[in-house]
């Protein structure tokens, strides 16, 4: 029987209402001929008492010192409780289903608690399952190392859970359901006219995941690519067909024109720009790249000039940048709340008048440029949190997205 896996998000979890309407998908697919395993999150999303980021919360509140590996143990019953509520609400219809945490699934990974890889997916019991008829549903984000310990996959790891699964089973489809129609020319609650996209490349979603379109995780995007897996996105709530992810040589030709060169535009928040006073051939240059390298501080958007060195961090690393620049006695300025915005294109580098619209319309937007950079998937430029929403839709409509 060709095998389906379908991965349901916080939202799509969150309420009764809504666990019927994925009843009601699931036994569709098994009605259709299927054999069927369910991926599911942590129900809602922070408040929720269930909700991952609600679980974070309380463990912060008694724990005076980090232990990623309680924490992960903490965090990975959010999406316990999800999947046997959910296994039981299909078994209400009279099937036969059974609820599996990461462990019982056969997910093993590294040590690196908080955001582990995986590193083998034994299939056995799962297969030995499916073949006696069982619906199963299977906590997302999660697994064990060999030692025995439970980790967390990191952000997005439950869409990262569905495509290994998919991959390690040879499914005929993995489906990505949410609470929107699919993957949108942008994130359609800043940009209201934004487009669902009913096909597109690994490769300009990969890099829309990455850019900020958090819709489907990257790491899903290329574990599913490598096996050549199918992806879907698809809303819960709605009949839409939603997008199918593909490889771009299934797709239409390459586009050269500035006027449908463009797929996507996307955002990251909570950057900063940094700007440090260091000459090239200061030894402070060298100190202050390890430095980086050894506080695991990533930097973007890099600018290394003769005698200054400009770059954005996330939010998260401000605090650790600052202790390593004071350190090494380093001059500095840091520019906070800025935001990253990307347009994505497959093949855009090199089309002629891309940048030109990017600059005019945001100056008619009265929109400041910080900095930019390019790759030849998409360009990107740096602009103040401010402007973050408005810089999306000028852009959107100046590449006639909209
Ligand atoms: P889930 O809990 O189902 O994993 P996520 O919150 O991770 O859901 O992802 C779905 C959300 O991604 C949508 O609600 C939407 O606001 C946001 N999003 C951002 N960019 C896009 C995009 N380009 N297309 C669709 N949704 C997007
Ligand atoms: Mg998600």
């Amino acid at each position: 029987m060709p095998i389906v896996v379908q991965k349901y998000g916080g939202t799509s979890v969150s309420t009764v209402e809504s666990r019927e309407a994925i009843a009601r998908n699931v036994i569709k697919a098994k009605e259709a001929g299927n054999s069927v395993l369910v991926v599911v999150s942590a129900m809602g999303r922070n408040g929720a008492p269930y909700a991952t980021d609600t679980l974070i919360g309380l463990f912060n509140d008694v724990s005076k010192e980090e232990n990623l590996r309680d924490l992960d143990l903490l965090m990975s019953c959010g999406e316990t409780i999800s999947a046997t509520i959910m296994s039981q609400t299909i078994r209400n219809y009279g099937y036969k289903t059974m609820a599996l945490t990461g462990f019982q699934a056969g997910i093993q990974t590294d040590e690196r608690f908080g955001d582990a890889n995986v590193k083998h997916v034994d299939t056995k019991r799962l297969l030995h399952l499916l073949d006696e008829d069982y619906i199963l549903v299977v906590t997302g984000f999660q697994g064990i190392t060999k030692a025995g310990d439970v980790t967390t996959l990191g952000r997005g790891g439950s869409d990262n859970t569905a495509a290994l699964l998919g991959a390690a089973l040879n499914a005929d489809a993995v489906e990505i359901y949410t609470d929107v129609d699919g993957v949108m020319t942008a994130d359609p609650r800043v940009v209201e006219h934004a487009k669902l996209i009913n096909q597109i490349s690994y490769e300009e979603i990969y890099q829309m995941a990455i850019d900020g379109a958090k819709v489907v995780d990257h790491k899903a995007v290329d574990v599913a690519k490598r096996s050549g897996v199918v992806l879907k996105v698809k809303n819960t709530f709605s009949d839409s067909q939603g997008t199918t992810i593909m490889s771009d040589s299934l797709l239409p030709p390459l586009k050269k024109d500035w006027s449908n060169v463009v797929t996507a535009v996307a955002a990251k928040k909570d950057v900063l720009q940094v700007t440090v006073f260091v000459d090239n051939h200061s030894a402070l240059n060298e100190a202050l790249l390890d430095g980086l390298e050894k506080e695991q501080i990533s930097i973007d958007l890099i600018n290394f000039l003769a005698e200054k060195k400009v770059f954005t961090i996330f939010e998260k690393d401000e605090r650790r940048l600052k202790k390593l620049l004071d350190n090494l006695k380093l001059e500095y300025s840091i520019l906070e709340s800025c935001a990253k915005v990307t347009v994505i294109g497959y093949r855009i580098h090199g089309v002629p008048g891309v940048m030109k619209r990017i600059v005019l319309s945001l100056a008619k937007a009265n929109v400041n440029i910080l900095q930019s950079s390019d790759s030849s998937n998409t360009i990107s430029v740096l602009v103040s949190q401010s402007d973050v929403d408005k810089t999306m839709k000028t852009l959107h409509s100046a590449f006639n997205l909209d």
